[in-house]
């Protein structure tokens, strides 16, 4: 079982610094934002198994993050507010969080819920490690992320790289490739495919280090198990 992976979006360092501690402490693994504006490309893009959403945030504030995650994403939310009254008519609002905890909460008492909002969500619910786990493909809206940043793709390049992904670790022929990504293209022929998996490369080393098509020398290509 690989560590669950949380995200703190909380502008005060010193309480989140604690929190990470005491979350390091407990077996999982912490990325930090003290403001609000990454936050949704951020818990889509890395596929955290939890986010803890404070409230009042500069940039943009935990309401709209939470709703602009929800759109997209079932990742457990836990809220936390300064205000104990603001917890029911945050209730009121249906955000869809999995659960509101009010400052000051001690730390050990966090972790707490954080492991019971994970238990709740069954095995395989949540994202995980690996590559496909950068890699967000929203195919309801077109719409490709690594590591958080949003790649823009033309539409041969969105399905060629949501074939490939669709089987990690598969080899595909350029046949097979041009057959999965355009079924219904008549115009797209086998060595088009080279020159949109070239462009695809090029767009994704503009965000990101990690190159996940691989070559497969005098057969086609794959996506990196
Ligand atoms: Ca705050």
């Amino acid at each position: 079982m690989t560590k669950p992976r949380i995200l703190i979006v909380e502008d005060e360092t010193a309480l989140s610094e604690i929190v990470r501690d005491y979350l390091l402490a407990d077996g999982m693994d912490v990325d930090m934002l003290t403001e609000g504006t990454h936050a949704v490309g951020t818990a889509l893009g890395m596929a955290h198994d939890l986010v803890i959403l404070d409230l009042m945030l500069p940039g943009v504030d935990g309401l709209s993050i939470c709703r602009e995650l929800r759109k997209t994403s079932d990742v457990p939310i836990i809220m936390t507010t300064a205000k104990v009254e603001e917890i029911d008519r945050l209730l009121g609002l249906e955000l869809g969080a999995d659960d509101y905890v009010c400052k000051p909460y001690s730390p050990r008492e966090l972790v707490a819920r954080v492991r019971a909002v994970l238990r709740r969500r069954p095995a395989g619910a949540t994202q995980g490690g690996g590559p496909l786990a950068r890699l967000l493909i929203d195919t309801d809206r077109w719409r490709v992320s690594l590591d958080g940043k949003l790649l823009d793709l033309t539409p041969r390049e969105f399905s060629l790289l949501n074939a490939l992904a669709g089987r990690p670790g598969r080899v595909y022929s350029r046949d097979q490739l041009l057959a999965l990504a355009f079924p219904d293209d008549t115009d797209v022929f086998d060595r088009t495919v080279d020159s949109h998996i070239r462009n695809l490369r090029r767009k994704i080393a503009a965000v990101s280090d990690w190159d996940p098509i691989r070559s497969v020398y005098g057969v086609g290509y794959a996506f990196e198990d």
